[in-house]
């Protein structure tokens, strides 16, 4: 299937500029999730392939840092074009092991070579600033410093896109970088790591590691590793974030989200549902940004409810690479029995369920993991399906008097990852850019997706750290600032 997998159809890691078998004992099958075909086994790393990756990463971080900004983004658009190149077959691989359409697979590469077009930006984006004169006869500056090897520790969902939100930053600044991508579906990425050694990075600069919770507490604590950029759940990212930080690193995580949407009285009710069954039903519902509960005031919420009933209606529910497919498959079966407990919950606490999900059957695929889209109505904020992450296909509709309540209800979310508004009303519009506690904010936009060139925000449970993701904070996360102060007295 892939050139790099071992001759026993193993996941191998990319190491010092070569192909290696992980040295650990566990391992796990890489499953399609829409037909139960195995397609490979993926064996974690253990304590020796981290120490191997890090002496290599070190080793080359020494000659890396020195070289000049110029020619460490050309093999970055080597990387870019070899995307552009493969795009077709990497979304494939994409759909083979994760379940969610071709479109969106084709969709997350493309927005993770929008990272790395940023990233080739890097002798712009890297200048720190310089004052003559800044004291008599002193002049200063600053610059932003690499500082060693960085690793990133990734989720399944998006495993193409978000191991491109940091590898192209992490070294056109000048450090290492090893991915550590899921276990769940890591195909992909070992595909895109078969172009990163075609694009020419000298070895040991960027690196493969594959491995689950074990090899990720061996990271945590490795002295020779500089800092973390992680993205997954949220107890995960608050283990994370402790973790490091108590073993002196820098660390960035991202954790999980419930995305509210408030609906005006006075905005577009179809669209305004077609963007909202759009954004909740994609990928499965497996997305940080999907839109899942929404607070709609009364005097329109009959009528909204009506719409989101035909349109979820309307999806359809089927493998990722046949035509017509809304929603694909679910990645485990483990995961698609945690959404039907979900939607369990939402009848026994008392919501309508006004279109249900239960009962999808994919002809020709009954091995795969598969459950429709949910709609429910009479939701209260108190229910375990707005609360929670469900991170399946389900919509809760939350009926609320005024703009008011519906601003009360988004924050009492303990998630802050993103929340949008449909509205015609500019008024609301800027209350809901003031009030609203979420770090991803759309007007009728139905996901809230930054492009790369901007942070891509969190708060609350959503996010622990400080610099964010994509953008200019990116840069700040991956440098250090360093002021110089500088006199030159006459000696004549
Ligand atoms: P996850 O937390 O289970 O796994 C993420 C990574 O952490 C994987 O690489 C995994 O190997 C590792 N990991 C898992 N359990 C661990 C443990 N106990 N100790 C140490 N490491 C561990 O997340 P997932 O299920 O792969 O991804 C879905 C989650 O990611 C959702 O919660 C979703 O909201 C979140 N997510 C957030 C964003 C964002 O930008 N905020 C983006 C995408 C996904």
């Amino acid at each position: 299937m892939l050139a790099s997998l071992s001759a026993d159809g193993e996941v191998q890691n990319y190491v010092d500029g070569s192909w290696q078998k992980p040295a650990g004992r566990d391992s796990q099958p890489v499953t399609n999730p829409a037909t139960g075909e195995r397609l490979a086994t993926i064996p974690f790393s253990d304590a020796t392939d981290l120490d191997a990756a890090v002496d290599a990463a070190n080793e080359a971080y020494n000659d890396w840092r020195n070289t000049a900004v110029e020619d460490r983004i050309q093999p970055l658009f080597r990387l870019k074009s070899l995307l552009e190149e493969h795009i077709g077959e990497l979304a494939e691989l994409l759909v083979r092991e994760h379940g969610k359409t071709r479109a969106e697979a084709r969709g997350e590469l493309r927005r993770g070579i929008e990272n790395v077009e940023v990233a080739c930006g890097m002798p712009r984006l890297q200048q720190a600033g310089t004052l003559a004169n800044a004291a008599p006869d002193i002049d200063e500056s600053a610059v932003r410093e690499p500082l060693g090897t960085f690793v990133g520790i990734t989720p399944f969902n998006f495993p193409a896109m978000i191991s491109l939100w940091f590898l192209p930053h992490a070294v056109a600044s000048g450090n290492a970088f090893i991915l550590k991508p899921s276990e769940q579906d890591p195909l992909v990425t070992q595909r895109i790591f078969e172009l990163v050694d075609q694009a020419g990075f000298p070895d040991g600069v960027v690196q493969l590691l594959n491995g689950g919770p074990d090899t990720v507490n061996e990271i945590l604590a490795h002295p020779g590793i500089v800092g973390v950029s992680f993205v997954g759940s949220t107890p995960v990212a608050r283990h994370i974030y402790e973790t490091a930080a108590a073993n002196g690193k820098r660390v960035q995580a991202q954790g999980g989200a419930k995305n509210h949407v408030i609906v005006t009285e006075s905005t577009d009710l179809s669209y305004a549902a077609e963007k909202t069954v759009s954004s909740a039903c994609a990928c499965a519902g497996e997305r940080c940004l999907s839109n899942d509960v929404v607070v709609v005031e009364d005097s329109v919420y009959d009528a909204f409810a009506d719409e989101m009933v035909a349109k979820m209606r309307d999806q359809t529910v089927g493998y990722g690479l046949d035509d017509g497919v809304d929603i694909g498959a679910i990645i485990s079966a483990d995961h698609e029995e945690t959404i039907r407990r979900y939607i369990q919950s939402g009848v026994d606490e008392g919501a309508k369920l006004l279109v249900d999900g239960r009962d999808v059957a994919v002809d020709g695929y009954e091995d795969g993991n598969f459950v429709g889209p949910s709609l429910f109505g009479e939701v209260s904020p108190e229910m375990t399906i707005v609360r929670e992450e469900h991170f399946g296909p389900i919509v809760g509709l939350v009926r609320v008097e005024d703009f008011d309540e519906a601003v009360d209800v988004v924050n009492r979310s303990d998630f802050g990852n993103a929340a949008s508004l449909f509205t015609d009303s500019g008024h609301k519009a800027s209350r809901f850019k003031c009030e609203v506690e979420a770090g991803n904010l759309g007007v009728n936009v139905g996901t809230a997706a930054p492009m790369a060139f901007f942070a891509f925000g969190g708060r609350k449970d959503s996010f622990f750290g400080d610099l964010h993701a994509q953008g200019s904070d990116l840069v700040n996360f991956y440098t250090d600032k360093m002021s110089y102060i500088e006199r030159w007295p006459d000696q004549s």
